[in-house]
């Protein structure tokens, strides 16, 4: 316990710190380390829990990652793309009900036709709103152009995870052609452009070790992002990772707890950033949100996607609230963000802090 203090009481953790905190498993240490987290969150954020409705408009895809259940190879799925006019309703269900933001997810398509469609969706998501929503994209890797005309239509947030900082351990979860350096590049683009920067990657991978995950922590707070969302890895059965985790069943409680573990130790080293609480830990926890608020996170995201299309954008096993619909999805997250006695920024766009300040 001392230990621990010790390290909770440094001003800045170096690599070994962190490790330590990450194997640090006595109960009391680890409530400490939630607790500071939290401690921090409230300091730098407030008591306060801003939403992103994520409408995942499509899960076609060009992209073939390892891990991933929307892969291209991955031919049991039923591929499909919202209509305009369902990815407009969804975005005013999002206005009308405060959320204040939103994120358009989907597979990475690389094409001048997908870069104008992107744009027409921006400007109606926008239009809908009358200019209210923020938008966050979450559309893969793209060139400074694509990137440049999204942000000219209203997007001013962008989202793409490194997945992993280990150049090595990226290549083993990725094909050949798929490459860790460009995926970088991308993350200099978007932060040139002027946009808000989120990056973030997946806890208890294959290989991983606690090392790695210090060394992601300190990935991110070296490229200085403004969000974080990252999040457990769970095993899709359609994928070559299928069975890469023996007896996964019987780690989830293990993989909550790194992930939870991982949300603290980031908030004490990047305190004023948006942290998202993701959907995932609530795959491994029926409670795995709220236990994220708890160690630090400020962020949710309510799926607002059309309940017909959730089945069909399994990135991952367990994947849960795949028979709600958005109304359903929004009185049982307040109820749930009430019982931690955390308030919701309706209708606010809940920028990153940090943001501003680094462009001050
Ligand atoms: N195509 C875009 C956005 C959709 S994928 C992109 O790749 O950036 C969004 C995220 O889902 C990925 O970044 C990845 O971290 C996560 N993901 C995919 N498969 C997963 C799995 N099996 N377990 C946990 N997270 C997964
Ligand atoms: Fe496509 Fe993203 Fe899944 Fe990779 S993680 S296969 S890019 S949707």
């Amino acid at each position: 316990m001392t230990h621990i203090n010790n390290i909770l009481n440094k001003k800045t953790l170096d690599q070994t710190d962190i490790i330590s905190l990450l194997k640090g498993n006595k109960d009391e240490e680890i409530t400490r380390l939630f607790r500071r987290a939290y401690d921090m969150k409230e300091a730098y954020i407030g008591k306060k829990v801003h939403y992103r409705g994520i409408i995942e408009f499509s899960n076609i895809c060009q992209k073939n990652c390892f891990y991933c259940g929307i892969r291209i190879d991955n031919n049991r799925v039923t591929r499909y793309r919202m209509t305009d006019n369902e990815i407009r309703e969804a975005a005013i269900f999002a206005y009308e009900s405060g959320y204040g933001s939103i994120v358009l997810q989907g597979g990475e398509i690389k094409s001048k036709r997908f870069t104008d469609y992107i744009t027409k969706l921006v400007r109606i998501i926008k239009k809908a709103s009358n200019d209210k929503l923020g938008i966050t994209l979450s559309l893969g890797e793209q060139s400074l152009d694509t990137y440049q005309k999204w942000f000219d239509a209203g997007a001013h947030r962008y989202l793409l995870r490194i997945e992993t900082s280990n150049d090595k351990l990226y290549r083993q979860l990725h094909p050949p052609d798929h490459d860790f350096h460009e995926r970088y590049h991308c993350l200099e683009k978007l932060r040139k452009i002027g946009y808000q920067v989120g990056t973030g990657m997946m806890i208890g991978l294959p290989n991983q070790t606690p090392g790695d995950i210090a060394d992601d922590i300190l990935f991110m707070k070296k490229i200085d992002v403004d969000m974080i969302g990252m999040g457990p890895f769970i095993p899709h059965n359609e994928t070559p990772l299928r069975d890469s985790i023996k007896n996964f069943e019987s780690k989830k409680a293990e993989q909550l707890k790194t992930s939870l573990k991982t949300i603290a130790i980031t908030r004490l080293l990047l305190k004023d950033i948006n942290i998202a609480a993701t959907t995932a830990l609530q795959a491994l926890d029926p409670i795995g949100r709220e236990k994220g608020i708890q160690a630090g996170a400020n962020i949710i995201m309510p799926n607002i996607t059309d309940k017909k299309y959730r089945e069909s954008y399994k990135l991952y096993e367990d994947k849960p609230c795949m028979d709600e619909n958005s109304s359903m999805c929004k009185k049982c997250l307040e109820t749930r963000i009430s019982s931690v006695n955390e308030a919701i920024g309706y209708n606010e766009w809940g920028d990153s802090p940090h943001f501003f300040k680094r462009t001050e």
